[in-house]
């Protein structure tokens, strides 16, 4: 059964996301009950699990609230942090949510316990605040060293992989990538493309990682201390 992949905006810049097959969804990152529930009524889908990539509650607002309202279970990290979840994912874990089976790839930084999902049947991968299209998350419980891992095993995912990432970032980080590199033809016109597309009112999302690996500095930065630099230039930027 073919799977769908539907963007959802919610809270100004995040991204929740619904994947469905047949008539059964599961929700990423639900920040915002409405906007899933809305979803779900028009679609005519019924809401299996919610998935939480950390939490950060403009990313699980809406997880307890659909819990209730529709009986769903609740899926994500290992971290007290974390309530009412059903099921604790541990990395490189697997399940099978609406018949779309997951695998859990630990890819801390950002939180230390922050996951992302990988469909591996579909070439996609839910990265939540870890990796976004041309940026990264703020280091607010890792390490450079840690992040600067876990995107590079993002990156070591297929390159076809299609990345549907936490929040929508992509203008300002490809204005950062620009003046990091302010040569670079293809950070231009990557920044062209996604203003135009963004003034249309068009989410950014999703991305690849093949072009994650022209387009991204963080992505392509050599080592931990690379990293960490433009880590730090960013956050000032
Ligand atoms: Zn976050």
């Amino acid at each position: 059964m073919s799977v769908d992949i539907t963007v959802l905006p919610a809270l100004g810049d995040n991204y929740a996301y619904l994947v469905s097959s047949g008539n059964t969804a599961f929700a990423v990152d639900p920040s915002d009950e409405r906007v899933v529930r809305r979803a779900l009524e028009e679609r005519g889908l019924r809401l299996d699990a919610v998935l939480l990539t950390h939490h950060h509650s403009d990313h699980t607002g809406g997880a307890q609230p659909l819990n209730r309202s529709t009986g769903c279970s609740v899926i994500g990290p290992r971290d007290r942090r974390l309530r009412g979840i059903d099921r604790a994912l541990a990395d490189n874990e697997t399940c099978e949510v609406a018949g779309v089976p997951i695998t859990a790839l630990l890819v801390p930084g950002h939180t230390r316990s922050h996951l992302a999902f990988h469909l591996t049947t579909e070439q996609a991968v839910f990265t939540g605040d870890t990796m976004f299209l041309s940026g990264c998350g703020r280091l607010f419980e890792g390490t450079a060293e840690q992040m600067w891992r876990s995107l590079r095993r993002l990156g070591d995912l297929d390159p076809a992989t299609r990345v549907y990432c936490g929040h929508e970032y992509t203008e300002e980080n490809c204005r950062f990538a620009c003046a990091v590199e302010p040569g670079n033809v293809l950070f231009g016109e990557r920044l062209r493309a996604v203003g135009e597309m963004r003034a249309d009112g068009r989410p950014s999302v999703p991305g690849t990682i093949a072009v994650e690996h022209q387009a991204n500095v963080f992505l392509r930065a050599s080592s931990p201390e690379a990293f960490a630099r433009l880590r730090a230039a960013k956050d000032r930027f």
